[in-house]
């Protein structure tokens, strides 16, 4: 007998009809004598309409209010699958995160798991019964409510794995696995049979939807075994695993891509030794994340700091460089908006040099104007407009041959 965690995503439980569907996936591992906590998101979009509920009321809404409200979701999914657990005949409990005994740090919106407590799941499973736990939510030190980051459920799946030494997590979702690029945008992509740790917490974090970075991270660093895989139909997913030994004759495991970037530039602000260190520490002191950055010296000679972030957040940085302008000392704010950024991921790039030229050239070939670069061992993020996105994310694929069956591939 193992111990199997199921996680079901928003439109796998998007309908009554889902719900019942995902009930049977559920018994299924029961029958092969498996215990199962499963893990649920809030039914299809139920979550973004919660947040446009708020919206309506309040521009800038309390962010404990948010979790408040948001956490609801999950609610409704735990009960309603476990009545339909109960019709086929199963005995099944939901519990909140905060009653399945995880806890956070003290942020709301974003949190992190700290602990799970995981001495009533262990009973109520002993008590063969079936285990349904509201994801994206957690309680803090101070009893107060805080979710995960959109996408969260996926964490809160892997981290249950983690702490409840779980066989296995499979999480279920819309596509039938990881691919090679978003299978909604480019129609060559191809399911992956099986990719690292490393390679898909490049990709989740540089924009593959697909899983919640910190599930990944989670993943790596308590060495859960991950299958992501469809809802719908009965097909092996994807194993996401320490070393992805199979295609490896691929240099480029996959492309993500995420538009709405934005570019801001701070020219002429002298070379004083500090100026680097105050513009971007007034910036994080702002909550502003700042993503690539880069240092040149125009034709000129004039010193410049061009830096990206999500273009919702552009406005803030130009204003919060504004009122710190006497202090920095440049000489002009310049930005452009409607950018994105698509990066290449790959653990074989370690060893083969030459592939950002490559990837350089494809683009070049197409009239893709780079705008910033960004490396790091396995992957190379360039930032484009974003009306070029999806079709530079189309040359890549089949530049680098992702949508080719790979020979040696282990199945
Ligand atoms: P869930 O609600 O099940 O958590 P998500 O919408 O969060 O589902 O994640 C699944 C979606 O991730 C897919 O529908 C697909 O559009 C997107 N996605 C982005 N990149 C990839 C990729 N490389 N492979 C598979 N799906 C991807
Ligand atoms: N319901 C939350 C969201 O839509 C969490 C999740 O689905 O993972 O982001
Ligand atoms: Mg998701």
């Amino acid at each position: 007998m193992g111990l199997i965690v199921q996680k079901f995503g928003g439109t796998s439980v998007g309908s009554i009809e889902r719900i019942q569907h995902a009930a049977t996936r559920v018994i299924a591992e029961v029958q092969q004598g498996n215990q199962v906590v499963v893990v649920v998101s809030a039914m299809g979009k139920t979550t973004d309409e919660l947040v446009s509920l708020a919206s309506q009321i309040s521009s800038n809404p309390s962010k404990r209010e948010m979790d408040m409200l948001l956490t609801t979701g999950e609610q409704i999914t735990i009960s309603l699958l476990c009545m339909a657990l109960q019709e086929k005949g199963y005995e099944a409990i939901s519990l909140t995160g905060w009653q399945a005994g995880i806890e956070t740090e003290t942020v709301h919106g974003n949190a992190r798991i700290t602990n799970i407590e995981t001495e009533r799941i262990q009973k109520l499973l002993n008590k063969d019964l079936i285990v349904v736990v509201a994801g994206f939510q957690g309680m803090t030190e101070e009893k107060e409510i805080a979710t995960l980051g959109r996408g969260g459920s996926d964490t809160t799946a892997v981290a249950l794995a983690a702490a409840l030494q779980a066989d296995k997590c499979d999480i279920y979702t819309d596509v039938p696995g990881v691919f090679t690029t978003d299978p909604r945008y480019v129609k060559s992509a191809r399911k992956l049979k099986a990719i690292s740790y490393d390679e898909m917490l490049e990709l989740a974090n540089l924009g593959a939807g697909v899983l919640h970075p910190r599930a990944v991270e989670f993943a790596k660093n308590h060495h859960v075994p991950l299958e992501v895989r469809s809802s719908m139909e009965l097909e092996k997913g994807t194993i996401v695993e320490e070393e992805a030994s199979m295609e490896q004759n691929l240099i480029v495991r996959g492309i993500a891509f995420e538009d709405n970037v934005s570019r801001v530039t701070v020219v002429g602000m002298g070379d004083r030794l500090h100026t680097l260190s105050t513009i971007f520490s007034t910036l994080a002191k702002h909550h502003i994340n700042v993503d690539i950055i880069i240092q040149s010296a125009l034709s000129t000679g004039e010193p410049s700091i061009s830096f990206s972030v999500k273009t919702e957040d552009v406005q803030n940085a130009i204003d919060v460089l504004s009122r710190y302008a006497e202090k920095l000392g440049y000489e002009r704010i310049e930005h452009e908006k409607g950018l994105a950024k698509v990066s290449i991921v790959g653990s074989g790039m370690i060893s083969n040099p030459g592939v950002a030229a490559d990837m350089f050239e494809v683009l070049a070939n197409e009239q893709i104007e780079v705008k910033m670069v960004s490396t790091s061992e396995i992957k190379i993020s360039t930032v484009i407009k974003q009306a070029e996105m999806v079709r530079a994310v189309e040359t890549l694929h089949q530049a680098f041959q992702l949508d080719a069956e790979v020979v040696g591939a282990k199945s």
